[in-house]
């Protein structure tokens, strides 16, 4: 019956993405004078699945140019989990140089994938983990002079023996506080109620913020966001976006930090290992519907 739960996990995913985004949870007394007890929040902006290898007006440049200049924040940093070894990501030359350019860019760079596809590590022999782990940190080493220290499991999906040879390579797991819902994989492109669901979701965000359940660093609390630049639609609407998540945070009655976005380097590693994922067996918050796909999976 393993098969048939998935099957209906995943029918259920599909259909909510055409429309299943609730209303923000209403704002109560009680969590709004809980929060004045919290330090503002920053959006600790992620994207994953680059860099894109197009030479057509590419996503991937066009995001690191408008985190640089915009009429939100300069110089935002930002953390790009990368697909190192994919062909039409950081397996080319021009993927390549796109990465050499978000570390030039001040950015973190990160790691996804180091195979041909965006393969879920938990379908990997251990032999084949090992060596996906392997050239993944000496392809982004290569670039930055360190293995990385943050992996995005594709998928959002890990083990114990998936996060065990993270460990092992040094790699801590770092999954989302809000997703845009603009990966590709489902071959959706546009993401037309972007506005509806970034407010829906840091709301949820806002209701754990009162509970005292997210660290606060360097003064602030850090909500991560995850992109996809190789999305052409998010890519065209980057700045948008950096407004869309300030509109979210005074929708829901959130106090953002001075500087809403990170812009030193050092200040978003510290922010991004204090949300990393500790220990295998924490209960852990997974975009749109996938902490059901995989219970589905696992029963
Ligand atoms: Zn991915």
């Amino acid at each position: 019956m393993k098969s048939f739960a998935l099957a209906n996990a995943v029918l259920a995913l599909v259909l909510c993405l055409s429309g299943c985004i609730g209303a923000p949870i209403a704002l109560t007394t009680q969590t709004e004078q809980r929060l004045q007890a919290e330090a503002p929040i920053r959006f600790l902006l992620t994207f994953d699945d680059g860099p894109s290898a197009s030479g057509y007006d590419n996503p991937s440049r066009s995001v690191v140019a408008d985190l640089a200049h915009n009429p939100v924040l300069p110089g935002i940093k930002a953390v790009f989990f990368l697909q190192t070894e994919a062909a039409r990501s950081g397996g080319s030359s021009r993927g390549r140089k796109t990465m050499e350019r978000e570390y030039a860019g001040g950015h973190i760079l990160a790691f996804h994938t180091a195979t041909a596809f965006h393969t879920n590590h938990r379908w990997l022999s251990n032999t084949e983990l090992e060596s996906t782990l392997t050239q993944g940190a000496a392809d982004i080493a290569s670039i930055t002079g360190a293995p990385p220290v943050l992996v995005r499991p594709p998928f959002w999906n890990y083990d114990r023996r998936t996060f065990a040879a993270y460990q092992r390579h040094g790699m801590q797991v770092l999954l989302t506080d809000l997703s845009a819902n603009d990966g590709k994989i489902w071959g959706f492109n546009g993401s037309p109620r972007r506005r509806a669901n970034l407010y829906r979701q840091l709301s949820v965000v806002r209701e754990r913020i009162a509970l005292d359940e997210l660290p606060t660093v360097d003064g602030v609390i850090p909500v991560v966001v995850t992109f996809h630049d190789i999305n052409r639609y998010t890519a065209r609407h980057m700045q948008e976006y950096l407004q869309i998540l300030l509109d979210s945070a005074r929708v829901n009655g959130m106090k953002t930090a001075t500087e809403p976005f990170y812009t030193d380097t050092a200040a978003l590693q510290r922010a991004a290992l204090a949300r990393t994922v500790k220990d295998v067996n924490e209960a852990v918050h997974l975009p749109g519907v996938w902490n059901w796909v995989w219970d589905a999976d696992s029963h």
